[in-house]
Order: C-alpha cells, then structure tokens, then sequence
C-alpha cells in the first residue's frame, strides 16, 4: 500500500477521534466528498467566446452555470463568480481589478485580526500597491470612523478592504459606505471567514446592500471545498473580476471542486438559516461557558457575534501557558484549536452539538490538568453530521 495513502488513513482516523474548534476549518458532507473525488477532478473546462477549447465538457459547463447561478441566488446577489480556487485568489482578482499601480488601499490592521495577506509586504507589494491601516478599536471591535475619515483624506485610497480572520463583530456600514462615497472609494467586504453565516442570515445581512462587493473563502464557515467565491451587484464590477481570472490569477479552475461547491450551495440553500444561526449561538454561550471556569473569553457580555470567541490570553498565564503551549495541551486531550487563541463553533455545530456546557468544561478541565481525553474521544464517536443531503 502506498506509504502517502497510509498517512491519509492515519490522519482521516485522528482527526475522526477529536473535537475541531479550528475557526478556519469545517467538515464536508459526504455528497459533497463525492462530487470531489469524481472524475472532474482531473478534467479541463475553458469557454472561449462560444464555444468550449475542451472536448468532454458537455456536463462541466452545466456544472459551472448551475453552481454560479445558485451562489447568487443564495446570497441574493445579481452575480456570482465561483472559479476563484481559494479566498486569497479571489482577493488578488478583487485588488487586480479595482486598483491602478501605485495605489492606495485601506484594510483592517493585522495586529487587530485584519487578513496578513493585505499587509504591506505580500499582496500590495507583488502588485505595487500600499496598504495603509484602518483605525480600529480593539476594546469594542468596531471601526473608529472619526480617524477612518482623518487616514482617508491624508491617503486618499481608492479601494476600502473590510473584513477580518479574527472576526467577533458586524460592521455598521452605513457610515462607512458614506464616507467611500465622499472620498469617490470602492467598499470591498473580505467575508472568509464569515461566508457561511452571512449565506444563512445570521450575520452582515446587509454586506452587498452597502459594500460593492463581497468575496471569500468557502471553506470556513461555509462548508465546501476550499475555494473562494466573488459576488457583486454590479455587472460592470463583475465583468472586470472575470477579466483577472483565466491566464492572470489561474488557469484551471477545478471543476471537481466547483461541482462540490454547488453540491455545499444546495444544502446551504436548504439548510443554511438553521446552521447559520446555531452556529452563531453556540459561540456567545461557550463564550459565556467557558469562562464561568479558568478560561476566559473576551468581550464579556456579547462575546462574539459569529463563529469565534477569542480567549484572554491573561487567563492563561498562571498555568504558565501560552497560545500554543495551550493549544498543544488540549491537542494531547484530543481537542483541536489554532495556535493564535481563536475558538470556533462552526465544525462541532455542523456535527450537531448544541451542548456548550460539555465542551467549556472539557477545556476548562484540561487547563486544570485533568485528562480528558478519553471522554473527548467517546463523545466525538457519538456525533453526527448534520444540515446535508435533502430537506426533511
Ligand atoms: C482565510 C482568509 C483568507 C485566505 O483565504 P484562503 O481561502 O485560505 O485562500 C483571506 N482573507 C481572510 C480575511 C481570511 O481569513
């Protein structure tokens, strides 16, 4: 047997064995596993003016069609663009299309949660760009518009990137979008991690209704394949993203994983509002479970507003841990989190747990130096996923 497929059986089986509360990660369904190790995923598809370069495309380019107008319609947007095969993609077409060299765009900082790829050293400068910071309050997580309007008018930027990948709270865009409209700026919205809340409605409804587009992964809280999508009001924005897609920022676009993304839309389709909003209810009250023991979380009493709660790295410290000594240790209890002191409830809630009772204290109690493994595992055994397959 090979050695590489050996690995794969090996990881398949631990991963099976813990509890994932990695905020960037979710399960695939198993229809959506099928579509993904189909034949497409070694087949080309390429429409040119009328007619497609490839032969054997009678079904890709249904595929294709079927999986865009469904994203739309899911986000109740005039267009879609699914071909994007990753967030990061879809975020180099989204500044390829919408910025001139030498420009200046303004995105959430880094040290705030903003995305490191729109630091000044990855995306802005393989593109000529310069990226300056939006003034951001840490406290209450929102956006100071005051500075925001003082950093706009000194820097005048033509593009305005919100969005974050630590992410707890809605933006109130109406100001904002006031202000691109005073200083004549695109408002762009990176939805990565929230793409699968704002598809259910339980978070930024109003994210198309004010931002000129919005874009991101669907793979963290949406849960499809790893890939990225693009949706915009606008067709003269729309026919300017498809311009950087072919031969700019990809060729091949996966069709494997475009069919498995439409096969996710049709369950998010059926079963989003419900997912979105459990998802979302289990990370206020682990926020809140959670800290009633050692742990704590921040941002008492809301605590998140989305699929993460971000602990307090101060509550940590008297057991001398660390984010990633603590993310090691409750690894050895077989629960997963990042290294960065994010919680997500996207996974265990697509696996059907409501009860955030039982995970605090798992946690809590692995901080206190009791072994929970075992019970980790025997609990993880029962789970079931769930919000796939038909409506009941
Ligand atoms: C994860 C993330 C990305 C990158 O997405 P990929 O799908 O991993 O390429 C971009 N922006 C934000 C805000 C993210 O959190």
């Amino acid at each position: 047997m090979s050695e590489i497929l050996k690995l794969v059986e090996q990881h398949n089986r631990y991963r099976s064995e813990t509890l994932n509360l990695q905020a960037s990660e979710n399960v695939l369904s198993p229809d959506v596993r099928t579509a993904m190790a189909s034949d497409l995923g070694s087949r080309y598809s390429l429409v040119m003016n009328d007619h497609d370069a490839y032969g054997g495309t009678r079904y890709t380019q249904e595929i294709l069609e079927k999986t865009m107008e469904l994203t739309a319609r899911v986000y109740r947007a005039k267009y879609a663009e699914v071909r994007p095969t990753g967030g990061h993609i879809a975020s180099q077409v989204v500044l390829l299309s919408l910025m001139q060299k030498k420009g200046n765009l303004m995105s959430i900082p880094e040290k705030y949660g903003g995305y490191t790829g729109y630091q000044n050293g990855y995306l802005p400068q393989m593109f000529g760009l310069q990226n300056y910071d939006i003034p951001y309050n840490h406290e209450t997580q929102e956006i100071d518009l005051e500075k925001t309007e003082k950093a706009m008018k000194s820097s005048s930027p033509s593009l305005l990137i919100l969005g974050q990948s630590f992410f707890m709270r809605h933006y109130d865009l109406k100001p904002i979008r006031e202000l691109c409209d005073k200083y004549d700026c695109i408002l762009a919205y990176d939805g990565s991690h929230v793409m699968g809340l704002i598809a259910g409605g339980a978070f930024q409804q109003d994210a198309l209704d004010y931002c000129d587009v919005l874009f991101g992964s669907t793979h963290k809280t949406f849960f499809g394949p790893q890939g990225g999508i693009i949706l915009t009001n606008d067709e003269d924005l729309m026919n300017r993203f498809r311009k950087n897609l072919t031969w700019r920022t990809m060729d091949n676009f996966h069709p494997s994983r475009v069919a498995a993304l439409g096969v996710a839309m049709e369950e998010m389709n059926n079963h989003g509002r419900e997912y979105a909003h459990w998802v979302v209810k289990n990370s206020k009250s682990l926020g809140k479970l959670i800290s009633e023991g050692e742990v704590k979380a921040l941002y008492a009493p809301w605590y998140s507003e989305t699929h993460q709660v971000a602990l307090a790295s101060y509550s940590l410290e008297r057991r001398k841990l660390d984010f990633r000594r603590f993310s090691e240790l409750l690894e050895k209890n077989r629960i997963i989190i990042d290294r960065e002191g994010r919680v997500g409830t996207a996974e265990i809630t697509r696996m059907g747990v409501t009860d955030m009772k039982k995970v605090a204290d798992f946690i809590n109690r692995a901080v206190e130096g009791q072994d929970v493994s075992k019970e980790v595992q025997e609990y993880v055994s029962g789970l079931k996923l769930s919000y796939w397959g038909e409506p009941e």
